[in-house]
């Protein structure tokens, strides 16, 4: 029997059990450092987790070097993860933007059937278990938990990233895989709120709204996303705020954020214009009554200098044009995004380098495997950051098969 131990229960080291499992001739070793297995996954996608993207190619992927992804995901592409889950029992459905749930609704659901098929291929499981040290011996590797030294022919080393915080994100594997020669770069929280200066956003704490966002410097676009935007006390959240946070995070100065509520080539102007012919009695903080969500919309109009409690058909034109140029480019002041427990994902990671892409097999240390966030790999928001996971647990649990 050969000893495999994974190190890390969270989605990749999971699914790198299960593989290294297959191989009736591997004794399979599962160690976590929190009291269960999977925990993070459990949050992820509000609870109802976001498994996979129909869409996930390398494209959606971010490091220095974003090609790494491509032989794990050409191997184990959304379709592979879609069979494996079906084949465990899971049902889904895919929704807007290829993003794949399970069909109850529920993470628990799609942790439930991994950890059943952990139990059938035998998994040796140890949770409150955290590794503290590893050291190469002759033959493999000696790991030193709180309970004792354990040996492996083979490692996988799947410990995540630093997001997620409250959910057991920790450096831990930044700091195993230095004393084994890897370097790591830079790590920057991405997928995380974007804080602004937070007059506006506090004001308009819980309101939701569908918008087009671009992050700036100066005259230079940096980035642009679109979709649902959450107003929190110090700044912006929502799936459209997470893309542009990688760029936030890394950038830092000068940035602004310009804000577009409504769907591009709509003629604003216009339609404030019948708003003045048909409702003159109404009050200017009602202008956007309709269109907006309503604390918005009276925002909108503070922001755009307007007397909230002057009847509308008194705006002039000029008036009707700055509150419709408001509602069309939003500006908030950037000033940094949410920390690492905010975040979802981290950016940045194991260099990459040294680690073969074709069987993520260390370049310096043979029979020792990583995977999953813990690597400089970082996905777009939509369910392709676990597809990562999951490719990468699957490719590294091969052992290079
Ligand atoms: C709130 C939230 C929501 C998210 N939603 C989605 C989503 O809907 N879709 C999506 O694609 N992605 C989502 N993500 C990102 C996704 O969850 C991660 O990218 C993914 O879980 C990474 O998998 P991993 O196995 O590399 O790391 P993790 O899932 O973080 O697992 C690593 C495990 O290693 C353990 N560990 C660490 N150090 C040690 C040690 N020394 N000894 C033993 N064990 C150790 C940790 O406790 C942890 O359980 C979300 C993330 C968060 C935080």
């Amino acid at each position: 029997m050969n000893t495999v131990v994974i190190i890390g229960g969270g989605a990749s080291g999971i699914m790198a059990a299960l593989t290294a499992a297959e191989d009736r001739e591997n004794r399979v070793l599962l160690l976590e450092r929190q009291q269960r297995i999977g925990r993070k996954l459990l949050a992820t996608g509000n609870g109802r987790c976001n498994l996979t993207n129909t869409g996930a190619s390398a494209e959606h992927y971010h490091g220095e070097n974003p090609d790494f992804v491509r032989p794990a995901l050409s191997r184990f592409p959304p379709e592979e993860t879609l069979a494996f889950f079906h084949a465990l029992g899971l049902l889904t459905v895919t929704e807007y933007g290829g993003r794949v749930y399970p069909l109850s609704n529920s993470a628990n659901s799609v942790l439930d059937v991994l950890r059943f098929a952990l139990d059938r291929a035998g998994v040796e499981q140890r949770t409150a278990c955290p590794v503290r040290a590893i050291s190469r011996e002759d033959g493999g590797f000696g790991i030193q938990t709180d309970e004792g030294r354990l040996f492996a022919g083979k490692l996988v080393v799947a410990c995540g990233g630093a997001a997620g915080g409250k959910l057991g994100g920790v450096t831990d594997g930044y700091e195993l895989m230095k004393t084994l020669g890897h370097r790591r770069t830079g790590l920057y929280p991405a997928l995380a709120p974007i804080y602004t200066d937070p007059e506006y956003p506090r004001a308009l704490k819980g309101v939701r709204s569908q918008a087009a966002l671009r992050l700036c410097r100066g005259g230079t676009t940096l980035g642009e996303s679109e979709g649902e935007l959450q107003f929190v006390e110090q700044g912006v959240s929502g799936p459209a705020v997470f893309e542009l946070a990688r760029a936030a995070a890394a950038e830092r100065e000068g940035l602004a954020l310009h804000v577009r509520f409504l769907p591009a080539g709509t003629d604003a102007l216009a339609l404030l214009r019948q708003r003045r012919a048909c409702f003159p009695e109404q009050e200017a903080g009602e202008l956007f009554t309709g269109m907006l969500h309503n604390r918005l919309g009276r925002m909108l109009v503070r922001y755009s200098g307007l007397n909230g409690s002057r009847a509308i058909g008194s705006l002039t034109d000029d008036e009707l044009r700055r509150a419709a140029a408001a509602c069309g480019d939003f500006v908030l002041p950037v000033r940094g995004t949410a920390g690492f427990d905010s975040a979802q994902v981290t950016a940045g990671g194991i260099r990459t380098e040294g680690v073969n892409p074709e069987t993520l097999e260390s370049r310096f240390v043979p029979g020792l495997f990583l995977c999953g966030e813990l690597l400089d790999v970082d996905g777009d928001c939509g369910g392709y950051n676990l597809q990562w996971a999951w490719a990468s647990g699957r490719l590294a649990g091969r052992l290079g098969r």
